[in-house]
């Protein structure tokens, strides 16, 4: 079984990515190595499962890659919380914001029922605001969030404070 130590020593960190200054965490050498990959998607069914959901959210783009395996292994369905304009058909919008402007996620209208139980993963947690504003979507739309779930989290950005669910991640930077 691979620990978490393991774990983290599969994630890359790329200095200067997107911009200079920002140090990136990269979960790509992660899911090119197939124990680490299954380990991590093991410890995150196991953390999700006992949440008794219904459905799981995936956050664009990374967090699909956590979410649908994690789905499949609890035999859960899978949602996809999007940017503006990539689902089809009838969608329900959520403007939030960011640090400069605003930007916009969106469900579609019949993913989620109200009272459906959820929980929402991705593959990191920052700042917060992106799980915050899919949190904010998922109420909007009736469901119960049960709580968030990350493969990486930045402890030193305090993201889960700002996050009103149990939060729950594998490795922690701090
Ligand atoms: P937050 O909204 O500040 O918490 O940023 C988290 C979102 O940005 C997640 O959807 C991540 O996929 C993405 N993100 C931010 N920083 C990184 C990083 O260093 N590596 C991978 N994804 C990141």
């Amino acid at each position: 079984m691979t620990d978490t130590l393991q774990i983290k020593d599969h994630i890359r960190q790329v200095p200067d990515f997107p911009k200079p200054g920002i140090l990136f965490y990269d979960i790509s050498t992660l899911l090119a190595h197939g124990a680490a990959w299954r380990a991590t998607v093991d410890r995150m069914a196991d953390i999700v499962g006992k949440m008794r959901p219904d459905k799981l959210i995936g956050i664009e783009s990374r967090g699909f890659l956590v979410t649908a395996p994690v789905a499949y292994r609890l035999g859960c369905g899978f949602v996809m919380v999007r940017k503006k304009g990539k689902l089809p058909g009838s969608v329900i919008p959520h403007n939030y914001e960011l640090e400069y402007g605003t930007d916009t996620v969106e469900i579609q209208s019949d993913a989620v029922k109200p009272r459906d139980r959820v929980v929402v993963l991705d593959d990191l947690l920052a700042t917060g605001g992106t799980m915050r504003a899919a949190i904010e979507l998922l109420r909007k739309v009736g469901a119960e969030v049960l709580g968030a779930a990350f493969v990486i989290e930045l402890d030193f950005l305090g993201g889960r404070n700002r996050l009103d669910v149990p939060v729950s991640s594998i490795v922690h930077y701090d």
